[in-house]
């Protein structure tokens, strides 16, 4: 069998938060025309509550370079581009560098690319414009990076997980496996390695973390990610990028809404207008309003969510309206 059969066998997914099917892409990529192809590995992991990529990084550097050598190997190219949250990338960059020449010595170039820690800056299309030093927006899609991404050439873009399963179906011991970034309210903070298919209220149980209190969580992203109460936990399995935030059930809603909301605001890029004006206005409702104006939040959020230009603006009211139905129990007005 050869990889791209064992990654279609594997039924990979892609664990940078959309899961589009690994085999697919890699073949996109194959199949585009160019006679430079390029593979990056995005270390961009902007949104809250985010924290396994610096994880994997500093436990299995090498499984993350072996799926780049792996994929390279496949398109038949040498062009590595690795883009680091500059953060993460100044924690274990003796690493890093050190693996970077071991794979020079074999031939492959690799290009580290250090980037300001932002959600948008994740975006792989955003990502390629911070890489070709040109304003961090998404692009219009198509065409896809897979048929013309890094400065126009075919690029296959994959999210560091997603890199590690490709070494571990290369080695033949891939398990549908995932990781888990707990946070909030728990006793054990920490990521945990666990099957893919459990429910959250399983991946609480084994890792410890079902609080002595009433609670509710928010899963794949503690900005953009599903909020979820108590009773639901068990009907539920991950989704997304791979969290799971734990809150008190009688925390402030306006702390929640407020945490949200600036994080939105902070984070457009500004390119489109309904995410520029409606992440700042929900933010700037939130904190100027005594009662919590639910009516016009759920007008701009709605609005956000039919008319921005990327996911960023589209998905501020998947978290909002969670919350609103499954633990506050209010109906849209
Ligand atoms: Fe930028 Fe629009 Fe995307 Fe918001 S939705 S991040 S303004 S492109």
């Amino acid at each position: 069998m050869n990889i791209l059969q064992k990654i279609e066998t594997a039924k990979l997914v892609g664990r940078g938060g959309a899961g589009f099917p690994t085999a697919l892409k890699w073949q996109f990529v194959k199949k585009a025309q160019g006679d430079t192809k390029y593979v990056i590995c995005n270390a961009s992991e902007g949104e809250l509550g985010l924290f396994k990529d610096i994880h994997i990084l500093e436990n299995y550097p090498e499984k993350v370079f072996q799926g780049l050598q792996v994929a390279m190997d496949f398109l038949g190219t040498k062009n590595c581009y690795f883009n680091f949250n500059r953060n993460y990338y100044k924690k274990i960059k003796k690493k890093i560098d050190s693996l970077v020449n071991q794979y020079k010595k074999k031939g492959y170039s690799f290009a580290i690319f250090q980037e300001e820690p932002s959600y948008i800056g994740g975006e792989e299309t955003a990502l390629l414009n911070a890489i070709e030093g040109l304003r961090v927006q998404p692009r219009l899609k198509p065409p896809y990076p897979s048929d013309s991404g890094l400065f126009g050439c075919p690029t296959l873009i994959h999210n560091v997980e997603t890199l590690f399963n490709v070494a571990d179906v290369y080695e033949g011991i891939f398990e549908d496996k995932r990781f888990y970034c707990i946070s909030g309210e728990v006793k054990n903070k920490n990521v945990f390695h666990y099957p893919a298919n459990w429910s959250i209220q399983e991946v609480l149980e084994k890792s410890g973390n079902i609080p002595p209190f009433n609670f509710f969580v928010q899963i794949g992203g503690s900005a953009s990610g599903l909020v979820l109460n108590q009773d639901q936990l068990s009907k539920h399995t991950m989704i997304g990028a791979g969290s799971v935030e734990v809150y008190k059930a009688d925390m402030n809603p306006r702390d929640l809404l407020l945490r949200w909301f600036k994080f939105y605001n902070n984070e457009s890029c500004g390119k489109c207008t309904p995410c520029r004006f409606g992440s700042y206005n929900l933010y700037q409702l939130v904190k100027n309003k005594k009662a919590i104006p639910w009516k016009e939040i759920f007008e701009i959020i709605e609005t956000m969510e039919k008319t921005s230009f990327c996911a960023l603006g589209k998905s501020v009211a998947l978290p909002v309206k969670s919350y609103a139905k499954n633990v506050l129990k209010i109906k849209k007005s």
